[in-house]
Parts: structure tokens; C-alpha cells; sequence
């Protein structure tokens, strides 16, 4: 085993093969120049503990401790102090190949990357005088500049809280592709979010009967829908779906898969789910930005004044928060049942099952100026005859909805996006969907 090998039980991996190598045979030097001179004459079981002394000490000039002090003090640049690729805080992995900060996390990722995954602990690895010094040079805000020179506006950068797949297919397609530097551009490269048409098969869930079945789906961006076919040959679509209307966001846990991508959309005012998976992540991947840009395209046209910034926030949109809770009907006589909600946006579904198609029912969380409310706990009197304790009541001008929460924390944080949905003013389109719903309830 290496002497320095208690530096970290996994330094291996962090370190890379080629790295290790070197700095195995630097300390076989260090040990043959420390004893050659002095060894000569002392007794063989002498000399193996003058080794192992020598040893030792090698061991601890490896950790390096200017290259770690330095490392820091290049972590307080400006760009260096969040991660590269997710924008966490504190990064304190580096890529020695790259020249960037990164997150535990993404260096996770960085190291399965054949050609561009050499990464290092700041304060656990040994780093080479001329891989501080590189990054020194570089650093995150000079490769941002190079491998994010032309991120599409639609394409969505993952944050520290999105899925794996998500923030693996963003670390490839910037590092491994390429995709969006300069060169990638000038070199004629094409990306594969950005055609006409797209077509394939994607594994879909059967409302009714729960099991997934390979279906074939195509976009277009000419008329702006996603069609899907259950028989491959089939001519007449099972759905055409206008990209205007879509929200997809990424759900392994929900799914059960990790590339389960979840495709919401509003058909005759309701809402209508559709759960999705392909075994290939970067095929998933693919299809979720490829939506964001037919997105991107229709309202470039339906929203001619408006700016990329503008326009950006309505493309997909990851839910506010989803989870149990149990709520009683509209006379509050009958039992709490649980159900399974979801809150996107201004919009609380509720659900018999998470993987439902259609939602049971919906409440519009307009603006509080409009009558809206959310408080803890129920109106005196409620039969409370559910399993949960903690109650949410939330007024709307048409009724009051009253919900239990199994746990106290559960009940603050749903109330804590309830009371911020209900603060936040309403634009334009919110206020005749408000309006929308109080007619139809
Ligand atoms: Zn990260």
C-alpha cells in the first residue's frame, strides 16, 4: 500500500491512475535520495526502519500543504467560489484537466468522463506545482466563457438541485461535445435539440393499466405539438399535444426510473400527465431540451416583443413542491382521505395516486388581494377523523379547502409555498385563468 494512502482511503479515484503513478514514483525517488547516502553499512533490519521513518515523512510533504494553501486562495476569485457546472456553493473538488471548481457532486461525474475527468480533492489530493498553477490560469469564470459561449437560451442549465441524469447530460455535452463553445459553432456542428422534426420511441406508462410500452413520439416545430402513436405503423395519433400547453420536468423517484421524465399538459381545462422513460439518458435528455426549444420557437412568435429573459421562465418549470396530504369534500362532513398533491405554480392538484393521468381535482391560488388565504389548522368544530393532525386551511373567494399534514414540518413548508404563490401579483394570463376557474367551480 502507498505511504500516503491515509491522505484519503479513496485517493485512487480522486486522483486518477496517471496522477498516482507519478506520485508514487517521485516518493521511490525521495526514499532512494534520502537513504542512499546514509544507508550504506546499516544493518538490514536497521535500514527497514530508517525506511519506514522516511516514509512517514514523505508521506506527510506529500499533502502538500502550500499547493492546498494556495488552491485556496485561488477558490476566492471571483466564479471559483460556486461550482462550475451547478452552481453550488463552495466548491471544493477541482478538475485538473479543466481548470475548474466543482461540487462534490459533479465531480462525481467529471470522473467517469474517459477524457476530461482528472479530478482532485482541494484540501485531500496532492496537486502538482503546474496543475495549481493551471488553475490559477484558468479557473471558473475563463472556462465558462469558453464551454458555455453559446448555451441556447431554451437549454436547461441543471442547478445542484436537479436529477443526475440532467446535470451528467449538461457536464457531457459542454466538456465531452463540446457543445457549446465557439468552435462547435464556427465548425459547422449541429445540435440535436434544434431540428424540424423528432422522432423515436419512448417507453410510456398505460393509464390504466400501470406498465410501460414503447411508443412512438414526434415533435414538431413547424405546428409546435408532440404527437404520440401506440401502434408503430398507426397513422392517426392517440394524442397531439400543443407544445404551448406542456410542462416537462424530470421525476426518477416518482417514475421509479432515472430518466422518468413526467410531460404535463391542459386538454378541455384539465390537466393531463403522461409518464415517460428511455433506457438512454442522453436520449431523455435530448427530447426534454429538444421540447424547450419547439417551446422557445412558438413563442418567439406568439410573444414577438418579449426578450429571452422574458420568455425563458415559461418554458418547463419544475414543481413547487409534491407530496401527501389529506383533505376532506367541499361539505367538510365527509372522512380525510390522503391524496397525493402537486403544486406547480399558482395551480394545487390533488391525485389518488402520484402516478395518476388525470388529477381529481384543482384549486387556483390567486393573488390574497383576490380572497385568498392559507393558515394553519382547521375551523373550530371540523370532524377531524383522518390520520393526520396538522391541519391547512385555505380560503379561496368560493370555498375553503381543509387538509391535514402528517407532520408539523410538512404542514410549515407547504404553507410556506402556499403563503408565497398567494404574495406573489399575478400577470395577465394568471388573472383570466383565475377567472377561468371561478366560473367553472
Ligand atoms: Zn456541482
Amino acid at each position: 500500500m502507498a505511504p500516503w494512502s491515509h491522505v484519503s482511503p479513496h485517493r485512487a479515484q480522486i486522483c486518477g491512475t496517471a496522477s498516482s503513478n507519478s506520485a508514487k514514483s517521485r516518493t521511490s525517488e525521495c526514499l532512494r535520495a534520502s537513504i542512499t547516502p546514509s544507508a550504506t553499512g546499516v544493518e538490514a533490519a536497521g535500514g527497514r526502519a530508517l525506511l519506514g521513518v522516511l516514509s512517514a515523512g514523505c508521506a506527510r510533504m506529500t499533502v502538500n500543504e502550500r499547493a492546498t494553501r494556495a488552491l485556496k486562495e485561488i477558490l476566492q476569485k471571483p466564479g471559483n467560489d460556486t461550482c462550475a457546472d451547478c452552481g453550488a456553493p463552495d466548491p471544493e473538488w477541482g478538475s485538473c484537466s479543466l481548470g475548474v471548481f466543482i461540487c462534490l457532486g459533479c465531480s462525481g461525474i467529471h470522473r467517469n468522463l474517459p477524457n476530461v475527468g482528472k479530478v482532485k480533492s482541494v484540501t485531500l489530493s496532492r496537486w502538482e506545482d503546474s496543475e495549481v498553477k493551471f488553475m490559477a490560469e484558468n479557473g471558473n469564470k475563463t472556462m465558462k466563457a469558453k464551454y458555455e459561449a453559446v448555451v441556447p437560451v431554451y437549454y436547461y442549465k441543471p442547478s445542484h438541485k436537479d436529477c443526475q441524469v440532467l446535470r451528467e447530460q449538461w457536464i457531457r455535452a459542454k466538456y465531452e461535445r463540446k457543445e457549446f463553445t465557439e468552435e462547435f459553432v464556427e465548425t459547422g456542428g449541429k445540435l440535436p435539440y434544434e431540428q424540424e422534426m423528432r422522432e423515436g420511441q419512448l417507453m410510456k406508462r398505460g393509464r390504466d393499466n400501470g406498465q410501460f410500452l414503447s411508443r412512438r413520439f414526434v415533435l414538431f416545430e413547424r405546428d409546435g405539438t408532440l404527437k404520440y402513436y401506440t401502434k408503430h405503423d398507426s397513422k392517426v395519433p392517440k394524442a397531439v399535444i400543443k407544445v404551448d400547453t406542456i410542462n416537462a420536468t424530470f421525476q426518477p423517484e416518482k417514475i421509479g426510473n432515472p430518466n422518468g421524465l413526467q410531460i404535463t399538459y391542459r386538454k378541455d381545462y384539465c390537466t393531463r400527465n403522461i409518464f415517460l422513460y428511455h433506457e438512454s439518458s442522453k436520449e431523455i435528455v435530448d427530447w426534454f431540451n429538444s421540447v424547450r426549444a419547439v417551446q422557445f420557437h412558438y413563442m418567439k412568435v406568439a410573444f414577438p416583443g418579449a426578450s429571452d429573459a422574458e420568455l425563458k421562465p415559461r418554458l418547463t418549470r419544475n414543481f413547487l413542491k409534491e407530496g401527501y396530504m389529506e383533505k376532506t369534500g367541499p361539505r367538510q362532513t365527509e372522512g380525510f382521505k390522503k391524496r397525493w398533491f402537486t403544486l406547480d405554480r399558482r395551480l394545487l392538484m390533488y391525485f389518488k395516486d402520484p402516478l395518476d393521468a388525470f388529477a381529481k381535482g384543482e384549486v387556483y391560488l390567486g393573488h390574497r388581494d383576490l380572497g385568498y388565504s392559507a393558515k394553519a389548522g382547521l375551523p373550530a368544530g371540523t370532524h377531524c377523523n383522518g390520520a393526520w393532525q396538522h391541519g391547512i386551511t385555505i380560503e379561496t373567494p368560493d370555498r375553503n379547502f381543509l387538509f391535514t399534514c402528517e407532520s408539523e414540518a410538512e404542514q410549515q413548508d407547504w404553507l410556506t409555498h402556499f403563503n408565497a404563490v398567494i404574495a406573489t401579483s399575478m400577470s395577465p394570463q394568471e388573472y383570466s385563468m383565475e377567472a377561468l376557474f371561478k366560473r367553472k367551480h
